[in-house]
């Protein structure tokens, strides 16, 4: 199996194709939005300024999620999904070194595709279990809970991230399009870029399998 980067707007789809990637296929998965989350429980400096830059939607530093997702890939042997990063060309250059300097391999680099108004109810209906971290969403009609507010699978709190919301998924969808995107010319160039379409599970992992 391959290592993939997957290249997505926010709720494209990501971290649902991780979900059923890492239990079929035993992919690791890294999300640096994750390890950014858990680094802002703490209450230190650097927890509280991580903080603020995740509920304002504004990207973190390279520094801080250079030294988060090193440590985390010193930890990795296998295939693992890079899910959230890069997030602009110059953490794509340094990700390069990166990647020599550990001795992992590039990868495969998957385009996620879906069409902007899904994307948006998805966000502001999104929440997800404080307990086992299943994802629901109360407004797209697809994965409802069955009991509002409690996960069907473990019975967990449901809850919603802080920058999931109107504005602010405005604020990442922009920051996606101006900083991110121009990855994709960057790695179509290298020759390892494939296009899926994400608007439902089911096309998103048939096509996504075909490259495996
Ligand atoms: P995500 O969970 O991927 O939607 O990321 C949530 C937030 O974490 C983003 O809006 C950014 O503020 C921050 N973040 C995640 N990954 C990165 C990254 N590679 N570089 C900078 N900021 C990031």
């Amino acid at each position: 199996m391959k290592n993939l980067i997957l290249i997505a707007a926010p709720a494209a789809g990501k971290g649902t194709l991780s979900e059923i990637l890492v239990k079929k296929y035993n992919y690791a998965h890294i999300s640096t939005g994750d390890l950014l989350r858990e680094v802002s429980q703490d209450e230190s400096e650097l927890g509280k300024k991580v903080t603020n830059m995740l509920k304002n939607g504004e990207l973190v530093t390279d520094e801080i999620v250079f030294e988060l997702l090193e440590k985390k890939l010193e930890t990795i042997n296998g295939p693992y999904i890079l899910d959230g990063f890069p997030r602009t060309l110059n953490q794509a250059y340094k990700y390069d070194e990166l990647v020599v300097k550990l001795k992992k391999e590039l990868g495969m680099v998957v385009v996620l595709n879906t069409p902007y108004e899904t994307l948006k109810k998805r966000i502001v209906g999104r929440v997800l279990c404080k307990d086992c971290g299943s994802i629901y969403n109360t407004l797209t009609g697809v994965n409802m809970p069955k009991q509002e507010g409690i996960c069907d699978k473990c019975g967990g709190f449901l809850y919603k991230r802080s920058d999931d919301n109107e504005e602010s998924f405005k604020t990442r969808y922009e920051t996606y399009m101006k900083k991110t995107k121009p990855l994709i010319e960057y790695y179509e160039k290298k020759g390892n870029l494939y296009y899926i379409d994400s608007s439902d599970t089911t096309t998103m992992l048939r096509e996504i399998e075909d490259f495996l």
